[in-house]
């Protein structure tokens, strides 16, 4: 069954999706209380804000505006294939599995600009070389400073568009790249060590 639509991302939410990449919220989505959109993360105020649809609006983007949102569809694929890459190299399950959703999301982001854009396919970019990131912590780091980045970006350039429409998008999503900070710099280390001194005692009783 659908219940809302997403504005922002265009996804329709059916109740089956409701609890999809939960890792990346702050506050979980429960079938009381549908709190962020499971697919871009973005506040339940979307749901009906924008109240019609965020295509076609190509045509009266500036250029700046244009040249900005090609910058976030390469931003947003940049921190999406680093997400997924990240989610293969650590060793904590949690952090894996909060990798990989944040992955998703972040790839929505993309999928959003790229709408808005006229975009059919993301650009393919040059993969860094991960190799030396050799610790979970390593990663977590990065990710923060991936999303601090972020939030940057949107923060900075939000002036620079000139449909207000978009500029909600892109408030909206800056928001979400917060949320993806908060958890990064204050939950994620702490889930693994927790995870850590499970697995530590698991060990000490079975000896
Ligand atoms: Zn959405």
């Amino acid at each position: 069954m659908i219940i809302h639509k997403c504005y922002i991302c265009g996804m329709d939410i059916h109740t089956k999706s409701i609890g999809l990449n939960a890792s990346t919220m702050l506050e979980k989505n429960s079938t009381n209380a549908l709190l962020n959109c499971p697919f871009c993360g973005v506040s339940n105020q979307f749901f009906t804000v924008l109240d019609d649809d965020l295509e076609g609006l190509v045509m009266e983007l500036s250029l700046e505006a244009k040249s900005i949102i090609e910058k976030a569809v390469k931003l947003e694929v940049f921190n999406s294939t680093f997400y997924e890459e990240a989610s293969e190299r650590v060793d904590c399950k949690i952090l894996s599995v909060t990798f990989k959703e944040l992955s998703k999301i972040e790839l929505m982001h993309a999928r959003i600009h790229m709408r808005l854009i006229s975009m059919d396919k993301p650009p393919v970019l040059h993969k860094p070389d991960y190799s030396n990131r050799e610790t979970d912590y390593a990663f977590i780091k990065e990710a923060e400073a991936r999303e601090k980045h972020a939030i940057t970006f949107y923060s900075k350039n939000v002036e620079n568009i000139n449909i207000e429409k978009v500029k909600k998008v892109f408030e909206a999503l800056r928001k979400v790249e917060s949320e993806h900070n908060s958890i990064m710099s204050t939950k994620a280390f702490e889930l693994c060590q927790v995870q850590n001194q499970n697995i530590n005692e698991l060990s000490t009783e079975i000896g």
